[in-house]
């Protein structure tokens, strides 16, 4: 008998979809920096791969649910003024060499499809490049496309184009991960669209001294002072995976990592919902826990920020109360 569809197929295929399209862009952008250029202040190849990763998933949500809100981290302002119109055509070309049929007002529209702040029962929640040092590092990223509906998130696409398959299909560059609530996380290279995807599951390491832990390369976005004093604290001797955008969620939900921290550097940081979204679904649906410092769940019901939670803990689960516990004796947040 046929396995009956679940309840959000289409949107599930629909994001995955969305997300290798724009990992397409984001490729060919990365592959056109050169390398002098990476760490100046001129930021125009990264804007042109945000804006043309945005569009062309916007787009892609439009033509198929054109009743959805996107919440994303992109708008067109930028784009529209005098000044940045090399990067309007630039990004325009871009969107064009990804076969859709497109002007400059297109591009523009479908950038401000994402301005949506997170107030309807359903929306989508849209990062079209994650880890934008990274990216420019030419290390990871993520493009992340995630359906909220109630404040739960129901579908996850997370596109990371430049971590390797680990477990088969010869250390592929690029993979998916993919999540619909209830049915298990999966994995696939982005360049293999049509093979069977692999269920994505996360660590069995249930004593913390032999856990594997991850966080952010960028010490402003999580504190590596205080993650290095809960490691030893929970009898960690390696030294942490850094690694930019939800590449970290991925590692962790296919059991390379046990542990990821983001720790608050800032008194009144609010975590993006799109930093998250689709990174959390995946985790959980490959059997870890997410919760934020406090142990507490994170709450996709306060618009565009996770503005009831204070930093973000991840596990495989197995490991989620004594990590939460040791944040709590040696993690002081900052006032
Ligand atoms: P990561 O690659 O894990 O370092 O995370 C990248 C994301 O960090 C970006 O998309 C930003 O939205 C987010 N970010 C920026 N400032 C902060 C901050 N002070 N604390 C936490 N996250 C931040
Ligand atoms: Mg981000």
């Amino acid at each position: 008998m046929e396995s009956m569809p679940h309840p959000y197929e289409s949107e599930w295929k629909t994001a995955i979809d969305a997300v290798i399209l724009a990992s397409k862009i984001c490729r060919s952008v990365q592959t056109s920096i050169a390398d002098d250029r990476m760490e100046k202040a001129d930021h125009s190849p990264v804007t042109i791969a945000d804006y043309a990763s945005q569009a062309v998933i916007c787009k892609t949500l439009r033509d198929v649910f054109p009743d959805d809100p996107i919440v994303a981290e992109e708008d067109a302002a930028d784009l529209r003024t005098n000044e940045n119109r090399e990067s309007l055509l630039k990004t325009l070309r871009e969107v064009q060499a990804a076969e859709i049929q497109a002007d400059s007002e297109d591009v523009l529209h479908w950038i401000d499809l994402g301005n949506h702040q997170g107030t309807a029962s359903r929306f989508w929640t849209l990062d079209p490049i994650d880890g934008t040092k990274g990216f420019l590092r030419k290390e990871q990223f993520a493009v992340s496309l995630a359906l909220i509906v109630d404040g739960t998130i129901q579908v996850a696409a997370l596109a990371c184009p430049n971590l390797a398959a680990i477990d088969a299909w010869d250390n592929a560059k690029g993979v998916v991960f993919s999540a619909v609530r209830g049915q298990g996380a999966k994995l696939f290279p982005i360049d293999l669209p049509d093979v069977t995807p692999h269920a994505v599951r996360v660590s069995g390491t249930g004593k913390a001294p032999m856990a594997r832990f991850c966080e952010s390369v960028e010490s402003g976005h999580s504190s590596h002072s205080d993650s290095a004093r809960i490691a030893e604290k929970l009898g960690i001797r390696e030294p942490p995976v850094r690694l930019d955008s939800q590449a970290k969620y991925g590692i962790v939900a296919r059991g390379q990592a046990d542990i990821y921290l983001r720790l608050p550097t800032r008194k009144n940081y609010a975590e993006k919902i799109w930093d998250h979204a689709g990174g959390v679904l995946v985790v959980e649906e490959a059997g870890g826990r997410v919760t934020d410092i406090d142990g507490q769940p994170l709450d996709f019901s306060q618009g565009a920020t996770l503005a009831k939670n204070r930093g973000v803990v991840v596990t495989n689960g197995l490991l989620h109360d004594q990590v939460v516990s040791a944040v709590q004796s040696e993690f002081q947040p900052p006032e």
